[in-house]
């Protein structure tokens, strides 16, 4: 026997609910059309897979599909890759969050060299920095500071879904160094909200389950911050994945990063639920 405590704020936020929407809409709309994600549409296999039974592609280029309706992803795409796709006669519709198209911008319009805090070939490290118009270094960890210009100045733009510990402990090693630098964003409200629902489940569970996958870059936060509080943490993908072993605790949370569906969460309450939990409100 043992507690159930959901996190606060857990699932889906606003930009991957948009997305899913309009990939719900594309397909009713367009039964005879093919209908295409440029890339998987969140890091989310399940999401993902739910969206190709009922008929969505996920595509990394054009070459090789007949032409048709192309879905840009929540974390956007590069331009040249969003160019070669409307010179193969491909119809896009954007899918971008509007917080990462906020960055889009905040590179495009930057005089100044870049510093993009975030992950390394993440997608929407890759589509952001497709608009610098000038020199960038993508950084992730305290490595990537080296060699700066201490005459120069920096633009600091922070993927919307970066490690806030990481991004404070850039930023404070750039004062150190004396570097000059402009911040221009932090990490989206989306991804602090759930960070701070794992904190507050820590301080009353033994165990956190974080639904999602590990290459998401939110749900991955959740889970180190998770590890971090001394807790046992376990990615879960789907119920399939819950071991008896996990919940030999007494109090269990559960968070949800934010490419998780609703329909996921639940499944995944109603398994705990059979296994002798019982949800606390
Ligand atoms: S995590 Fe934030 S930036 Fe990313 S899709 Fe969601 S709302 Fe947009």
């Amino acid at each position: 026997m043992f507690n159930i405590h959901l996190a606060k704020v857990y699932g889906f936020c606003r930009g991957v609910q948009g997305v899913t929407e309009k990939a719900d809409r594309l397909l009713a709309e367009n039964p005879d059309r093919p209908v295409y994600s440029i890339g998987k549409l969140v890091h989310n296999d399940v999401v993902v897979d739910s969206f190709s039974r009922r008929g969505l592609k996920v595509v990394d280029a054009p070459d090789g599909n007949p032409p048709g309706i192309a879905l840009i992803r929540a974390h956007g795409i590069p331009l040249s890759l969003a160019r070669s796709f409307e010179e193969a006669g491909f119809t896009l519709v954007d899918g971008t969050c509007r917080l990462v198209k906020a960055n889009h911008d905040r590179c495009a319009s930057s005089t100044r060299p870049v510093l993009y805090f975030g992950i390394k070939g993440h997608a929407e490290s890759v589509s952001t920095l497709s608009h610098a118009p000038g020199w960038y270094r993508v950084v992730e960890t305290e490595e990537d500071l080296e060699g700066l210009d201490p005459q120069q100045e920096y633009d600091v733009i922070v993927q919307t879904t970066f490690s806030s510990v990481q991004e404070a402990r850039l930023l404070s090693l750039l004062e150190e160094e004396g570097i000059r630098f402009n911040r221009l964003n932090s990490i989206c409200s989306a991804s602090n909200r759930r960070r701070q629902a794992v904190l507050d489940l820590c301080g009353i569970c033994d165990t956190v389950l974080v639904i999602g996958e590990r290459q998401s870059a939110n749900t991955s936060e959740l889970y180190r911050l998770a590890c971090s509080r001394g807790v046992r943490a376990f990615f879960v993908g789907d119920e399939s994945a819950i071991e008896d072993g996990m919940l030999s605790g007494h109090d269990v949370g559960v968070c949800a990063g934010a490419s998780v569906s609703p329909h996921q969460v639940d499944r995944i309450i109603d398994v705990l639920v059979e296994k002798g939990g019982t949800l606390k409100a």
